[in-house]
């Protein structure tokens, strides 16, 4: 989840109070009309647009679901409607009841507390209009009453906020670090952990974004360490690691930044070679040769077999993005490359002849 996708969420959460708000103030308007607190002017032009103002938010709401609706405006346009409704109901009596008054600010506060929980701003806009206009009515006989009424619940309110805003944070907070360790896990599932270079999947990833940018002619080198195994053998696994660690850094050091270098195998290795033509490819080829060789790792297990550390290179062109018929070829290109006596480069038959010619060592 992103932040984006975080604060979409919170956005539909306040959705939700509003639609609770919608729902509660048409129960209420309904039900003022109905069974109404006092007898004199139950029904005013306010309430029943209370009534029909909710009802077609909540109406346009489920059918554009993804539309949101300004949460403060329609909050104060209903607190607005509820002030107008009682300023008319008690302008219409004989002498004002302050017990309607009482109700009908308590009626406004329950409905914008439970609603708007967690949002002072709606919860204010919905609910100043009608204190005010109830303060003003009532000519401050009652203000404590009246004061107690709307300061408890803004007090309960305002800790809500913060008690839920610190809850955001942190959970925020946990989301980043989610979403961080999430990179770090999918970096280093993308990394062979030995050598740092690129594994299998890490490549399949770079090579799609490759493809969906450059159009350019691209080589494959497979990459093969000559008699890896009698190396194990004569100087054993750990020292093997490291002319594993050693051989890949010095492939590494010998491309561009932009080539793809990967760990295919135990001791092989593929370098996708972005936008070159056939010339540079085997430039770079004997390029990395001869830094395998010059690292100078001694490999004495047969004089006449070997006395360096060295490897043989297959390449090949990746042809119409067909990444599996070029490993096909460089691969076949690998196994004359050893044939041929090993620490040498072979050019898969398909490249251009003359280049093949120079290929051979
Ligand atoms: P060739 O010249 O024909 O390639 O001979 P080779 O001995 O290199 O080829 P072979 O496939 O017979 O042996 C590969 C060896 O590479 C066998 C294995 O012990 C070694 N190897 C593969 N992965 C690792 C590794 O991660 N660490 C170490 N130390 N050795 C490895
Ligand atoms: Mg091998
Ligand atoms: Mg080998």
């Amino acid at each position: 989840m992103t932040a984006t996708n975080w604060s979409t969420l919170l956005k539909g959460k306040h959705q939700l109070s509003l639609r609770l708000f919608l729902l509660l103030n048409a129960f209420s308007a309904g039900f003022s009309m109905i069974s109404p607190a006092t007898n004199t002017q139950h029904i005013t032009v306010p309430i029943v647009m209370v009534l029909v103002v909710s009802l077609s938010c909540l109406l346009w709401q489920l059918v554009n679901k993804k539309k949101l609706i300004n949460i403060n405006f329609i909050s104060l346009i209903i607190g607005l409607l509820w002030a107008g409704h009682i300023y008319i109901k008690v302008s219409a009596m004989p002498n004002k009841d302050v017990s309607f008054l009482i109700i009908a600010l308590l009626a406004i506060l329950f409905i914008g507390a439970i609603s708007y929980i967690n949002n002072i701003q709606a919860f204010l806009a919905a609910c100043l209009p009608v204190t005010l206009t109830i303060f003003w009515l009532d000519q401050g006989a009652n203000w404590p009453r009246l004061l107690y009424s709307i300061v408890l619940p803004g007090v309960g309110i305002t800790i809500q906020h913060i008690i839920h805003q610190r809850h955001d944070n942190f959970t925020r907070r946990l989301m980043n670090k989610l979403l961080e360790e999430k990179e770090t896990l999918n970096d280093l599932s993308m990394l062979d952990p030995l050598t740092g270079l690129n594994n299998r999947r890490g490549f399949k990833n770079r090579f799609d974004t490759l493809l969906s940018v450059g159009s350019g002619q691209h080589y494959i080198l497979l990459l093969d360490i000559d008699h890896f195994k009698a190396y194990n053998d004569n100087y054993g696994h750990n020292m093997g690691d490291k002319a594993l660690t050693h051989v890949s850094a010095a492939i590494r050091d010998a491309v561009r930044s932009r080539d793809v270098v990967t760990r295919y195998g135990g001791e092989e290795f593929m370098v996708l070679l972005v936008d070159v033509d056939a010339e540079q490819a085997l430039q770079t080829a004997e390029r990395i040769r001869k830094r395998v060789y010059d690292l100078n790792i001694q490999h004495m297990f047969n004089k006449s077999v070997a006395t360096h550390l060295t490897i043989s290179i297959g390449l090949a062109a990746l042809e119409q993005h067909d990444i599996e018929e070029a490993l096909r070829k460089a691969d076949g290109a690998l196994y004359r490359a050893k044939r041929q006596g090993r620490n040498s480069i072979f050019v898969s038959e398909t490249l251009l002849p003359a280049q093949t010619e120079t290929a051979h060592f």
